[in-house]
């Protein structure tokens, strides 16, 4: 191992308190998205603290920022996030509890997404700055992952395309650099306006909104059929009227459209658009749709999770305490053998039958999973369209944790998992030195980027004028 990341670890060793405080905190703070106050500034100040220069505010959204420490090239990014899930409160406790009734949770993890990369971008700036190195890293605040794509609008005003290659790290319950990709998505609202009218008295009066909403669904249930087998179209009516007794005069639905490349998915959505004026005309009510946000599908980068990997492998998996592993025990009994062999199966990981038995991953296989598309959609693929972007994932969780549940939310707070945060928090440091000081592996990075975009564009998903809806939670 390089001297160059001694140095690194040991700043990330000497300040594991530190680390896991800021990390506890933010999952204290369990703050939504474009609405993360506390915890952004918590980052943002741990960072200006150390000497980075801090552009707050970034891109419209007062939680994104911007923390930058050395000069020139090469430039490498970090990305952190720090929004929280809403209704997932709970305790840190191995069974269902809740801490605050009503009130949002970390059940993405991403109390320790920001941390490990907050303090990754310190270790290395402290290593470059002691063997005097040139080169840039950049720590980007990337607020509301889970709701508005807030990686889209930085990517949009421009604040990527200086960047040479970017990483991050996601809480996971593997330890894994996969090449799989993401699907590429639009959220879109749907406002149905009809007339009211007394529902007993003279229904042949009323226009009914909530009819529209109801065949618009109808309809868009019927296309299931004739869509590639990788897309998905999910929905919920967030307004259906007040009363039975009043023909509602208004109605709204909310949708995602999903695909694994953005012009597979823009044919489904258009056709869907379709389908909410013939609801319109059926029902003799008007329809006004509302695009809130998209994104693009993941370009993965061999060069960067191969780095990743090797260096998960030298720095090694954590050790977990007895009542680390008493608590991880208590956690694997809330679910099932069939919802853990269903999780494990999805992942595409080669031999995952191995893990059936196993309660924590101890083995860091190589990247798998090119050409598989997970069916989920993240903005860290916009990213990936503009340099050689890889996020990894750790196991902060035992094996079978579904995503976004109390079981994560409880995991993301204590010792397995602040123990992956210290792990992820060396591999980011370590893989970004890599970048930083190894030219060809850069060079081999950005040239594999080059031949997987070959001649696609890259448009934004949102039009220039598009604001994020900072006020979404005060609707
Ligand atoms: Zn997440």
């Amino acid at each position: 191992m390089s001297v160059d990341k001694k140095s690194a670890f040991d700043w990330i060793e000497n300040n594991k308190e530190l680390i896991i405080g800021i990390s506890d905190k933010i999952w204290e703070f369990a703050e939504l998205g474009l609405i993360e106050f506390k915890s952004s500034a918590l980052l943002a100040d741990e960072l200006e603290k150390h000497g980075f220069r801090v552009e707050r505010g970034s891109a419209g959204m007062p939680t994104a920022f911007v923390a930058t420490w050395g000069e020139g090239k090469p430039v490498i990014g970090i990305m952190g996030e720090y929004d929280a899930l809403p209704g997932l409160s709970q305790k840190k406790v191995p069974q269902k509890e809740t801490l605050e009734q009503g009130k949002p949770g970390h059940g993405c993890g991403h109390n320790i997404h920001g941390t490990s990369g907050m303090a990754a971008a310190i270790a290395v700036k402290k290593t470059m700055e002691r063997d005097n190195r040139k080169g840039t890293i950049r720590f980007f605040g990337c607020p509301a992952e889970e709701n508005f794509s807030g990686k889209v609008f930085m990517v949009r005003d421009g604040y990527f395309t200086d960047v040479n290659a970017v990483i991050s790290h996601h809480p996971s319950t593997m330890n894994e650099a996969s090449m799989m990709s993401s699907l590429a998505v639009n959220s879109v609202k749907f406002h149905f306006y009809g007339k009211a009218s007394h529902a007993g008295g003279s229904p042949e009066q009323g226009r009914s909104a909530l009819d529209a909403v109801e065949l618009m669904n109808i309809g868009v249930n019927y296309l299931r059929e004739h869509v590639i087998q990788d897309a998905r179209i999910h929905y919920v009516i967030e307004k259906g009227g007040d009363q039975p007794n009043v023909v509602p005069p208004y109605a709204r639905s909310w949708y995602y459209v999903r695909a694994p490349e953005r012009d597979q998915m823009e044919f489904i959505y258009n056709w869907i658009l379709d389908i909410a004026k013939g609801a319109a005309t059926m029902t003799r009510t008007e329809v006004k749709t509302e695009f809130l946000e998209g994104s693009y599908n993941v370009i993965p980068n061999r060069t960067i999770s191969e780095l990743i990997v090797k260096n998960m492998r030298e720095i090694g998996l954590p050790r977990y305490s007895d009542e680390d592993l008493k608590f991880a025990e208590e956690i694997a009994k809330t679910f099932t053998p069939e919802m853990k062999i269903a999780q494990l199966r999805k992942s595409k990981r080669p031999g995952w039958e191995r893990l059936l038995d196993k309660l924590i991953d101890d083995e860091i296989p190589d990247p798998w999973g090119e050409g598989e598309v997970s069916h989920g959609s993240t903005d860290v693929a916009d990213v990936s369209w503009q340099a050689p972007t890889v996020e990894f994932g750790t196991a902060t969780g035992v094996l079978g944790t579904p995503g976004h549940s109390w079981q994560a939310v409880a995991q993301n707070g204590v010792g397995v998992g602040h123990k992956s945060l210290i792990f992820a928090a060396k591999v980011l440091a370590a893989t970004a030195i890599d970048l930083l000081t190894n030219e060809d592996a850069l060079n081999k990075a950005r040239e594999e980027h080059r031949q997987r975009i070959g001649n696609k564009k890259y448009t934004s998903p949102i039009p220039p004028d598009h604001k994020p809806p900072l006020d979404v939670w005060e609707r």
